[in-house]
């Protein structure tokens, strides 16, 4: 069908096959359940994981309530050593106190992993309905600079000072991996997101290191549209774009933008893609604390996360079981979240999804 077509070219294998699914030996991965609906919803994915006999082993860390001093934050060494060791995971959303505390956990990950692109496929999902039958796009966000470089000071009283760092090195290598991944995944045009007008500087650098990128692949349409303006076509006509590649903020915002348009952030997954080929992947969702502890959360985004974490693994038959029973009990409509205007628990859903297998 032209969903399939389309699932194979969001989900497309990485190429490179390291185990097949029915090798015996376990990969070992590791999880980060996360705050808040973290838990109930990893708990899904290990269920979902289980009855399709997902050859994956578990490695599993919890984010401590002590800030460990090498890390500055609460996730501990150990954590960072497991993901390091084991080059693949799966993250839950962790909690970041607003306007205080400790390091975000998130950007400690970011930084100490190197993890510099994230990747978020969003297409729309057949079986639920929204305003738009045709998305099918990928935002492809620079991970570890920007407004994120957390230099923020106070100048004097009542002026405050925040930088945003664009490198030349940050930038090639987003937009190499960009162009890379269009290439790779037979997607056609690679729009470069920027506010360049304004911030003359830094989103002018970025450009110019898409520019370069760009030189390289000839048979990839090379765009460039300003952020506002992008809101306004994303909004308009969803089917303009194909994959864009964006400054840290902006693909915060964006993806969030993105998810909107297939049904909420419920739905969306993502992976990051760190130095020497480490994928971390999760939901782009946060912990949502109004719904955390009850039963109430969507497992979707995380559960499609690990489909992504699945393809790069190589393992695409367990990847395509459960990328496809999750999508049939959506739409089956019997059984969905209330975010999706249904009425069933996580624990409900999840065990449809595992009747669907
Ligand atoms: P959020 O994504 O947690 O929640 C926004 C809204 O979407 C809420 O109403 C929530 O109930 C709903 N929602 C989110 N995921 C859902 C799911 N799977 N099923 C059903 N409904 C869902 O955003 P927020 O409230 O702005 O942030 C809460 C916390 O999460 C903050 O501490 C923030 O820093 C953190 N956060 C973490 C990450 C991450 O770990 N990658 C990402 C974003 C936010």
């Amino acid at each position: 069908s032209s969903m399939d077509r389309i699932f194979s070219r969001v989900f497309p294998s990485a190429g490179r096959v390291i185990a097949s699914d029915t090798s015996m030996k376990p990969i070992r991965a590791t999880l980060f359940p996360g705050d808040g609906i973290g838990p109930e919803i990893a708990e899904s994915v290990k269920q979902v994981f289980s009855s399709a006999e997902v050859p994956i082993e578990w490695e599993e860390h919890f984010v401590g309530d002590k800030v460990d001093p090498r890390t500055e934050s609460f996730l501990t060494w150990e954590s960072l050593e497991s993901v390091r060791r084991n080059r693949v995971g799966l993250k839950g959303p962790m909690a970041t106190p607003i306007g205080k505390g400790h390091r975000s956990l998130n950007l400690t990950l970011r930084k100490e992993l190197g993890l510099y692109a994230n990747v978020r496929p969003c297409y729309s999902l057949s079986g639920y309905k929204t305003r738009y039958d045709n998305v099918n796009l990928v935002t492809i966000r620079e991970n570890t600079e920007g407004e994120y470089s957390g230099l923020e000071h106070q100048v004097v009283r009542g002026v405050v000072e925040s930088l945003k760092i664009i490198t030349r090195q940050a930038s090639l290598r987003v937009a190499e991996y960009a162009f890379h991944y269009a290439k790779t995944n037979g997607r056609e045009r690679v729009s470069a997101i920027h506010k360049a007008n304004i911030m003359r500087k830094t989103d002018g650098l970025f450009l110019k290191c898409c520019r370069e990128v760009a030189e390289k692949y000839p048979e990839i349409t090379y765009e460039e549209v300003i952020i506002d303006n992008c809101c306004m076509m994303l909004t308009k006509n969803p089917s303009l774009f194909d994959v864009l590649v964006m400054p840290n903020l902006y693909g915060d915002i964006i993806s969030d933008l993105c998810a909107g348009l297939i049904g909420g952030l419920g739905l969306t997954p993502s992976c990051n893609i760190g130095e020497g080929g480490i994928a971390l992947a999760e939901a782009v969702h946060g912990s949502a604390p109004d719904i955390a502890g009850k039963n109430l959360a969507n497992p979707t985004a995380l559960l499609l996360s690990s489909v992504m974490m699945l393809r790069h693994l190589g393992l695409n038959d367990k990847a395509d079981r459960i990328h496809n029973a999750v999508l049939e009990t959506i739409a089956e409509g019997k059984y969905r979240t209330g975010d999706l205007g249904g009425s069933a628990s996580t624990t409900d859903f999840t065990k449809a999804i595992c009747d669907h297998l």
